[in-house]
C-alpha cells in the first residue's frame, strides 16, 4: 500500500477545519510510521491491548485516538497516554475513564457515543439516556474527564439520502446538547462522524473529525 499517496489524497479532500484522524487499527508499526513521516500525527485505534502494545513503539508526539468500545477493566492500559476517548456510552465508563485518570494526574478528553445508524447492532446512546448521564450528581463530580463532543457510526449502506439522515440526526443531537448542558463550554465543540466510505457526507453534514483506516492503510483482514 501507498500509505504516503493514499494520505496525500484524502487530505485533498477535507477541508482544514476537519482533523484526520488516520485510524491505523490492525496495521502494523512500519505503516504508522509511513503515516508519521507524512506528517499524521493523529491516529485511532481501538483494542486498548493492540494500541498499549504500539504506544512505546512509536514517537511520542503521536496522538492517539481510541475509537472502539471500551470495556472498563481496559481503561487503565490506555489511560497514561491517550489524547481522546471517542466511545464513552455509558456513566460507569466515564467513572472509571475519570478514575484512571486521577490516578495518572490528568485529564482526559472524551466524546459521548451516540447510536445513529437506523439499524440495531451498534453501540451508543440515545440522547435521553445521554441527558440522564448529565443530569447525575455523579457525572457532574467528575473532575478529570471533559466531554469535547460526540460521536457515531452510520449504517453500512450504499443508501445515501439514509447516511445523511443519521449524521444529521448526529449533529442535531450536539447541538441540543451543546444548548442544554455545554453552553459554557468551549470545549465541546467536536462532531466526530465520517469513516472511508461515508467520510464526504459527514463533512457536508457538519463533522469535525473523520476516522478513515482502509482508504490509507488498506483493506483489513478482520
Ligand atoms: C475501523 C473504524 C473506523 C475506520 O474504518 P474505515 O472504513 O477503514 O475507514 C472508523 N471508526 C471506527 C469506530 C472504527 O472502528
Amino acid at each position: 500500500m501507498k500509505v504516503k499517496e493514499n494520505l496525500t489524497a484524502v487530505r485533498k479532500e477535507i477541508p482544514a477545519r476537519v482533523k484526520l484522524i488516520a485510524v491505523s487499527k490492525t496495521k502494523p508499526v512500519s505503516m504508522i510510521m509511513e503515516a508519521y513521516e507524512a506528517g499524521q500525527r493523529l491516529f485511532g485505534e481501538n483494542k486498548a491491548q493492540e494500541l498499549s502494545e504500539k504506544y512505546p513503539q512509536l514517537p511520542k508526539d503521536i496522538r492517539w485516538h481510541f475509537i472502539g468500545h471500551l470495556q472498563t477493566n481496559k481503561v487503565k492500559y490506555i489511560a497514561p497516554f491517550v489524547a481522546m476517548i471517542h466511545s464513552a456510552d455509558s456513566l460507569k465508563l466515564l467513572r472509571e475513564i475519570n478514575k484512571q485518570a486521577v490516578k495518572n494526574n490528568r485529564t482526559i478528553d472524551c466524546l459521548l457515543e451516540f447510536h445513529i445508524a437506523e439499524e440495531a447492532s451498534k453501540f451508543g446512546l440515545s440522547l435521553p439516556e445521554a441527558e440522564e448521564i448529565l443530569s447525575d450528581p455523579l457525572f457532574q463530580s467528575l473532575q478529570n474527564i471533559r466531554i469535547c463532543g460526540v460521536m457515531g457510526m452510520a449504517t453500512y449502506t450504499d443508501d445515501t439520502a439514509q447516511i445523511h439522515r443519521e449524521f444529521s440526526r448526529l449533529r442535531e443531537i450536539f447541538n441540543a446538547l451543546k444548548t442544554g448542558y455545554f453552553s459554557n463550554k468551549p470545549e465541546f465543540k467536536e462532531i466526530s462522524m465520517g469513516m472511508s466510505g461515508d467520510y464526504k457526507i459527514a463533512i457536508e453534514e457538519g463533522s469535525t473529525m473523520v476516522r478513515i483506516g482502509s482508504k490509507i492503510f488498506g483493506a483489513r483482514g478482520r
